[in-house]
């Protein structure tokens, strides 16, 4: 009888499962474990129990976050500042408003704002990848498999679980092929538990439970299918577990070095800034407690607004922005860490299936021991026929890819016009060979399988025992063990073969024979791929490895797996960038080695093996090094020689990005600098150890994974380049100014002789760190950055020539806001006749609009400010925003009295704009230097004839 959801749910939570047999926990689940729950059904028990997922612990409120902004050590000095001068103003009863205590608040809550709204957008773009990277599981569900996210998994659904997959859940198990589960996350245990479907006693421990598997582990070996019986907060691990912290925005090296940058241009200011107070006071005559007090709000505003406080956030956006770009290209980064490695890589090792090649496998070839016949057609589709000569006997041909088929996982289905396929590309080649060739003779047979020994890595093999009914003389109604793998490693465990019917010893000139065709195979670039039998004549009491011996040959096929089309470009585009491709398959040699020469790798150099790896001393360091630094391509590697393989080229000062899929690729993965997983036939697990997951399975996603990043590291740099050079600005404004107060005409007869008031010193450090900083982050790169070597990572992220730009570009904007200044005063060098509040305006506005110019300047070190100069429409609005609210700060009364400014004349504004574009024409004449200097070397590196830059 149908139960309903709640009672269901109800009890589930009372229920000893491992105490109760398969049956009974299906009854008690309301489910049938063959088709599943409905999709109904499972979505009214997702209402009831809630989402799979463990429960967060709230992070800080808005309120919060908003207090946490006013920390900062000179924050809290302008807000003290701030209490003073309202102090001063009721002391004083002067105006009927304290109008600089409230400019200046304004201006620090404006501040504030802004940094809570960058924070807001660091941690959702934070957060927005962890949902990116959110497992999933395959469940039956109306009786068809589907993959949902194991976030929306019920108790009643049933799960099944393959090699690499992690638990996301609490599960009694029905079904175990061989499953092992590794729970070292849980019981510490580091062998993994082997699985059975059997009812335990009620009082089994934890850890004892083997016939459950438990949320946190995932499956080393095996298959099997799994009843879910809790989720959420209520498994094992909901249990024990505190709540989890939400996702910690861990600061990168990179935003350590920057944030360490920025301390140290803090305290060189604060130094600067006291210069400026003892300049003040040595200059002005200050006679007032006042006074004193201004011209200490005058450097503490100095020091608020030169020190990059925001930057550590602002990089946080900067380099969650490039991880949403990359993801839109296919690479979900699952660590803002990576972004910055990513940039810097020099090595990318790669496997070869599915990442170089497409990973479409079609049976090209078939040889049995009377000869080879071939396959038409391409594809999944089952359409081709076979092409046989008449020496080569038909049923050998056909029972070898039947018996293939057979050992295979794949499904091929019928859907209206095409075909649906699951499983693995080479399985799915051998049931689309055996649906092209199969004809009603007698190897059409029914089986079933009893028991499965799982492909793995390192053996290259995979065998099934099946109990045979139907025609076929030899097998009807006998145990067959199918074992298909690897020829070469397959070949030694084969004593006989199997021919026309009959059984035949395999000699020595039979193997070298076979040596021969599956060199030859290899040689085409086909992939190849061998299978066995054995006869059992009673079934074996027990399955394993032990059995994969003694067994006879049925044939190889050959396998076609083209390259991808763009593989070989983007392999010579990675060359290019400094960037070393190396293939690391566990294919044939020589397959790899077709393969390779077809993608331009291994041209020089033979491909080393396993094999070869397996007997090198791989204590001697210098050897191995020399080893990896000349070879393209290593073919027929075991999974741990990867990790080897990885720690010798890191030794050799590289950063390496490593590729890998299965349950065993996980200690590679996580020893290289970028463990990189694959999205499509990847495993959980090695999604878990990556750093980056390619969605589209692509080899050249990885490299523009590369090419995002180096972007990413250029628009950090950028934004350095751009701020620094405002904020010196600003200081040189203020220290040249006030050392050279006399000559400026800068004398005031009753207040400070300062080139800039302190409210104006903030509006400028506001409207440069809004709009224009912000809008530079998401400016398109005008560099070529796939033209440089990498970066090594510990290059410091500002280089000599980048400080040459900023002292320039800050000289620059001081000289020009003075001259400004000193045009529009009286006395002074240039000798004007104006007031000192017009000409401060002058000098404001000039400082403002040369940042306008400025943010052009940065966009590139080298590449003129005019390439590509309207591409970023972003930066244009910044500009216009900037300009009018300098216009507003100019010409409305209310802002004048607020910040002391004065009208100024369209003359004034014109000289103001001359003035300012100073900054963008001073640094192209410096870019262009610095391009001719780089084009003449390069000259000389690539003059014919010669051997290098000869700098005689
Ligand atoms: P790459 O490491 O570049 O992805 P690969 O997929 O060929 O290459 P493996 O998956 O380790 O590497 O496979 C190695 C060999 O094992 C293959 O060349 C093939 O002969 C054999 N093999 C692959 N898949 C199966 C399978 N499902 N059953 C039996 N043998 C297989």
């Amino acid at each position: 009888m149908e139960q309903s959801a709640e009672a269901v749910m109800e009890a589930a939570s009372s229920h000893r499962w491992w105490a109760l047999p398969v049956e009974a926990v299906a009854d008690a689940l309301d489910v049938d474990p063959a088709t599943g729950l409905t999709g109904s059904a499972a979505a009214e028990r997702l209402e009831l129990v809630g989402p799979n997922e463990l429960e967060h612990r709230p992070g800080p409120t808005l309120l919060r976050r908003f207090v946490a902004q006013f920390t900062d050590p000179l924050v809290v000095l302008l807000l003290v500042a701030i209490v003073v001068s309202l102090f001063a103003w009721w002391s004083s009863g002067e105006s009927s408003v304290p109008v600089e205590a409230i400019v200046i608040s304004v201006i620090v809550v404006a501040n504030a704002v802004i940094g809570v709204w960058q924070e807001g957008k660091a941690t959702r773009a934070v957060e927005a990848l962890r949902k990116l990277t959110a497992a999933n599981s395959s469940v039956v569900r109306s009786g068809r498999v589907s993959r949902v996210a194991t976030a929306s998994l019920v108790p009643g659904d049933v799960v099944v679980l393959a090699e690499g997959d992690t638990v996301g859940f609490d599960g009694r198990l029905m079904e175990s092929a061989s499953l092992e589960v590794d729970e070292a996350s849980l019981t510490g245990e580091s062998v993994p538990a082997s699985k059975v479907t059997l009812a335990l006693d009620g009082a089994t421990e934890v850890a004892d439970r083997v016939n459950m598997v438990m949320s946190g582990t995932f499956v080393a070996r095996g298959r099997g299918r799994a009843v879910v019986v809790a989720t959420g907060q209520s498994t094992e691990v909901g249990r024990i577990a505190t709540l989890l912290d939400d996702a910690e925005i861990e600061p990168t090296p990179l935003q350590r070095q920057v944030s360490r940058l920025s301390r140290t241009l803090g305290i060189a200011v604060t130094v600067l800034a006291g210069i400026v107070v003892a300049a003040i006071v040595a200059t002005s005559d200050v006679d007032s407690a006042d006074e004193a007090f201004d011209a200490l709000l005058i450097a503490v505003s100095l020091a608020v607004a030169a020190v990059p406080e925001g930057l550590p956030a602002i990089m946080t956006v900067v380099l969650a922005l490039g991880v949403q770009r990359m993801s839109e290209r296919h690479a979900i980064v699952k660590r803002l860490l990576s972004v910055e490695t990513l940039g810097s890589a020099s090595v990318i090792c790669t496997d070869k299936t599915g990442t170089l090649t497409r990973n479409e496998m079609t049976v090209v070839a078939i040889t049995v021991p009377t000869g080879t016949a071939t396959l038409t057609g391409g594809g999944y589709r089952p359409e081709g026929s076979i092409e046989i000569g008449d020496d080569v006997e038909r049923d050998d041909v056909e029972r070898t890819v039947w018996a293939g088929a057979t050992a295979s996982d794949a499904t091929l289905v019928r859907n209206g016009d095409g075909w649906d396929v699951t499983g693995d590309p080479t399985e799915i080649a051998l049931v689309v060979a055996e649906t092209k060739i199969r004809t009603s003779s007698k190897t059409a047979q029914s089986t079933t399988r009893i028991d499965e020994i799982p492909f793995d890595a390192e053996r290259k093999l995979m065998s099934v025992l099946v109990e045979v009914d139907g025609a076929d003389a030899d097998w009807a109604e006998r145990f067959v063990q199918i074992t298909k793998g690897a020829p070469d490693a397959l070949i030694s465990r084969c004593t006989s073969e199997r021919s026309a019917g009959g059984s035949r010893p395999l000699d020595a000139t039979r193997r070298s024979q076979i040596a021969d065709e599956i060199g030859a195979f290899a040689d085409s670039g086909l992939r190849t791929l061998a299978i066995a039998s054995r006869v059992h004549s009673e079934r074996p009491p027990t399955f394993d490895f032990a059995d994969e011996n003694d067994l006879e040959w049925l044939g190889m096929v050959g396998l076609s797996d083209p390259p991808r089309a763009e593989a070989a470009e983007v392999i010579a585009l990675a060359r290019d960038a400094g960037i070393r491709t190396i293939m690391v398959t566990g294919d044939h040699p020589r397959t790899a080695a077709a393969i390779g020469a077809s993608l331009g790798l291994a041209e020089t150099s033979a491909p080393v093996t396993g094999a070869d790896l397996a007997t090198i001393d791989w204590s001697d360091e210098a050897t191995v090094d020399a080893l990896t630094a000349s070879t393209d391509v290593f073919a027929r590697v075991a999974p741990e020689h990867k990790l080897q393989l990885v720690q010798s080229i890191q030794r050799s000062g590289h950063v390496v990005a490593m590729t890998g899929d299965g349950v065993n690729d996980a200690p590679a993965l996580r020893q290289a600098d970028i463990g990189v997983a694959m999205g499509g036939i990847g495993t959980d697990v090695s999604r878990e150890a990556a750093d980056m997951v390619l969605t589209d399975d692509d080899f050249a996603t990885i490299v523009t994974a590369i090419e995002e990043g180096r972007n990413i590291f250029a628009d950090i740099r950028k934004f350095l380049r751009y701020l620094l050079a405002s904020n010196a600005g600003e200081v040189l404004v203020m220290v040249i100014g006030v050392l050279a107060a006399g000559a400026l005409g800068l004398r005031v007869a009753d207040g400070l002789a300062v080139p800039l008031l302190a409210t104006q010193i903030l509006w400028i450090n506001l409207v440069t760190d809004s709009a224009l900083a912000l809008a530079l982050g998401v400016d398109p790169s005008v560099d070529n950055v796939m033209a440089d070597e990498p970066r090594r990572l510990s290059d410091p992220i500002i280089d000599r020539p980048m400080w040459v730009t900023i002292v320039i570009v800050g000289l620059t904007t001081s000289v020009a806001g003075l001259v400004a200044l000193d045009l529009e005063l009286a006395g002074g060098l240039l000798g004007g006749d104006g007031d000192i509040a017009t000409a401060r305006t002058m000098l404001f506005t000039t400082v403002v609009l040369a940042q306008v110019f400025n943010a052009f300047n940065a966009r590139s070190d080298r590449v003129s400010a005019f390439v590509k100069m309207f591409e970023n429409r972003l930066l244009w609005a910044a500009v216009g925003v900037t300009v009018l609210l300098q216009v507003a700060v100019v010409h409305l009364g209310v802002l004048n009295r607020a910040f002391d400014t004065e009208p100024l004349t369209a003359v004034q504004w014109l000289t103001c704009w001359g003035l300012a574009s100073t900054v963008l024409f001073v640094n192209e004449c410096r870019k262009l230097i610095v391009r001719s200097r780089s084009k003449s070397v390069s000259d000389m590196t690539f003059a014919p004839g010669e051997k290098g830059p000869s700098m005689a």
